[in-house]
């Protein structure tokens, strides 16, 4: 909100838009049970951001941003990017967020899927993908066949209250050599019904 109001006041932007923007970041930020048609559009666009062919390339911009490549870390992380994939649609908060999700998510699917099978064949990293139900929320868990010491690896998935929500964590690890992986990641939060109407902002 801080860095809004000091760009919005070198731009000249109009004071009562700047105004609503920073209401709708702070409803979005407190998880608002009733978010106005602002934050809803918000909070759709900061989800489809990390959709589709232009949101896998970025995830793998700031992927080497934070100094790593394709490696086994950030083939764990598409754990959380395939589980935001299959429930990104049910999860939007307008009826346009909704048709792009439904539209883009699949593009993301099968990205990863491509890559993980092009991984495998090219004998890089043999990870795969299996849907696990945990709390009643599907999750695609990407993880390595077995551990790099040939043992199989064990996983165990939790739950904690986060600052920002509710996280899912899941771990692997190897009872033979003891390395152990861990990803955690905010739960997907699923709408009871489908948005409807136009959205008047
Ligand atoms: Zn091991």
């Amino acid at each position: 909100m801080e860095l809004l109001i000091e760009y919005a006041g070198r731009y000249g932007l109009n004071q009562q838009i700047v105004d609503d923007i920073s209401r709708s970041f702070g409803q979005l930020y407190r998880d608002e049970a009733h978010p106005s048609a602002l934050t809803r559009v918000l909070f759709d666009a900061d989800n489809l951001d990390k959709l589709g062919s232009l949101g896998i390339a970025n995830y793998f911009v700031k992927s080497g941003l934070k100094g790593n490549g394709i490696s086994p870390d950030s083939l764990y992380r598409l754990t959380a990017e395939l589980t935001y994939a299959r429930h990104a649609p049910a999860c939007m908060a307008t009826p346009a967020g909704y048709e792009l999700a439904s539209r883009k998510a699949p593009e993301t699917y099968q990205f990863i899927l491509n890559l993980l099978k092009s991984l495998r064949d090219d004998g890089i990293f043999n990870f795969s993908v299996e849907a696990v139900t945990f709390d009643h929320l599907i999750l695609d868990v990407v993880s390595p066949s077995e551990c790099e010491c040939r043992a199989d690896l064990q996983r165990r998935l939790w739950k904690v209250k986060g600052v920002k929500c509710l996280e899912i964590h899941v771990e692997h690890f190897c009872p033979h050599c003891e390395s152990r992986h861990e990803i955690r990641f905010c739960t997907p939060k699923l709408r009871a019904r489908r948005p409807e109407g136009d959205v008047a902002v």
